[in-house]
């Protein structure tokens, strides 16, 4: 018997971000939200730095996005990216294929965020909702 244990954690019912992943591949009635994050100027990862850490990454995808990134760096350099920070993403593509990612993954509500009219113009044109990198995300880090 386990006696003078404190408080237990609370159990998180969160699901685990791969699970998250598979489970809102096309075909699954539920559906999540989507964020695809621009690299160079939007990321603490990109040249020159942007304002979104590799913390509030994980942030997000713990509350349930599908996320990934969308960047004219190589898609090699993306997945070596996020490699390198343990961190398990949906997708990584080229700017101008935010269109591949839309057929490849339901969701209600697909985002991208990105620092140049070039993000607001290929999200635009495939139906995402485009956020520049300010205070203007930050109800995507709410719970959804
Ligand atoms: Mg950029």
């Amino acid at each position: 018997m386990e006696v003078g244990l404190h408080r237990a954690a609370p159990i998180l019912t969160i699901p685990l971000p791969l699970k998250g992943r598979e489970a809102n591949i096309k075909g699954d009635t539920s559906l999540a939200k989507l964020i695809s994050f621009d690299i160079d100027g939007t990321l603490e990862t990109g040249d020159p730095p942007g304002r979104i850490t590799m913390v509030m990454v994980r942030q997000v995808q713990a509350l349930g996005y599908i996320i990934g990134s969308c960047s004219d760096r190589t898609v090699s350099h993306q997945k070596r990216m996020w490699q390198q920070h343990g961190i398990e993403v949906a997708f990584t593509v080229l700017k101008h294929r935010l269109d591949e990612v839309k057929a490849q993954y339901a969701a209600e509500h697909y985002v991208h965020i990105g620092d140049t009219n070039m993000d607001k113009y290929h999200a635009e044109l495939h139906g995402f909702t485009y956020y520049f990198p300010d205070n203007s995300i930050d109800h995507l880090w709410e719970p959804i």
